[in-house]
């Protein structure tokens, strides 16, 4: 079995090559590791079923290995500090470099894992959400590179099934944390822990009353694998993979200061524009036709986290 990952350097994209690696698939891993790194695969360099080809799937492909199976879609800066930072970069890797895979996809046979995002959803007006719900997005605000990149990757996915008869899954992820989140990526998770463990104050946006969902990595990289392995049942779903349980950011800001043992102090900060106030899935859908909830616990994943942001496994 020939698995192609692209964004394979990334956060998730790491743990789903590990994740084949690991099952004895041929893995090609694609990455321009603008967020990625070559750190997060270190322990694959060296296999002989792992390809590493450090490339921008936005522009035209080198040459590849023939008859894949499986391609999965995650190459895109996904933190909003990162999107902000490169926009036109996100624009063009959910248009561009979707439609490149799509089209490689539709010459290998191979069928075709988008990860989306619950970032398709905006500031959500249903709760929790599920995945008929159209979403509440502003079209030119900061968070649209990556909402409308995400939105048109999904549109265009859709279309190459509905024209070329491809093979396809949408899965749309929603908050993971874990091991390998970049200090300094910006999300909510590397932030908190970082600053308890270095004692500074822990910068809650707004009033902390909006609310996240947080999926440990492992269990998130199981929904993704199950859904490629449902492959023949499964052709054309759209489903949300995270972690139902819904926490304020103020308690998640609590948690981590109690969990890393910390004195940081909780200093309010200005709410970023667009920043959703409640998020959530319903994950009634992945439960039914993946057989697939989360079993990672806040707080077991957390300290496991902690554990790696302190140099410890
Ligand atoms: N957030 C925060 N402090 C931080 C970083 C993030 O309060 O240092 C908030 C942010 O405003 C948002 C939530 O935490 O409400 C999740 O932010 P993140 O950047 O992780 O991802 P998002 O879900 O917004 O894409």
């Amino acid at each position: 079995m020939k698995v192609l990952i692209a964004g394979g350097a990334g956060f998730i994209g790491s743990y789903l090559c590990e994740h084949y690696c690991g099952e004895g698939a041929e893995v090609i891993c694609l990455d321009n590791l603008i967020t990625g790194s070559r750190e997060n695969i270190v322990s694959l360099l060296n296999r002989k079923n792992f390809t590493f080809l450090e490339t921008n799937v936005s522009q035209p492909f080198p040459k590849l290995p023939k008859e894949i199976n499986f391609i999965f879609n995650l190459a895109s800066p996904a933190s909003p500090v990162d999107y902000y930072r490169y926009p036109l970069e996100t624009l063009r890797v959910g248009s561009a470099g979707t439609e490149n895979l799509l089209e490689l996809a539709r010459k290998e046979d191979a069928f075709f894992v988008l990860a989306s995002t619950s970032e398709i959803y905006g500031d959500p007006k249903v709760h929790p959400q599920k995945e008929d719900y159209w979403g509440n997005v502003n079209p030119n605000g900061p968070r649209s590179v990556y909402d409308e990149s995400k939105r048109y990757a999904e549109a265009v996915t859709a279309a190459y099934r509905r024209k070329y008869g491809l093979k396809i899954a949408i899965s749309r992820i929603f908050n993971t944390y874990g091991p390998r989140l970049r200090p300094a990526d910006g999300r909510v998770v590397s932030n908190f822990i970082s600053q308890a463990l270095a004692g500074t104050p822990v910068t809650v946006y707004g009033d902390g009353s909006q609310t996240r969902s947080l999926c440990y990595v492992s269990d998130l990289v199981t929904g993704l694998a199950r859904l490629a392995g449902k492959a023949n049942a499964v052709d054309n779903v759209v489903v949300n993979l995270g972690n139902a349980r819904e926490i304020t950011i103020l308690e998640l800001a609590k948690t981590v200061i109690f969990l890393c043992r910390s004195r940081s102090e909780i200093v309010f900060q200005p709410l970023p524009e667009d920043d959703p106030a409640r998020r959530c899935p319903d994950i009634s859908q992945a439960k039914a036709v993946l057989d697939w909830e989360p079993m990672v616990s806040l707080e077991e994943g957390l300290r496991k986290t902690i554990s790696w942001f302190e140099g410890g496994k």
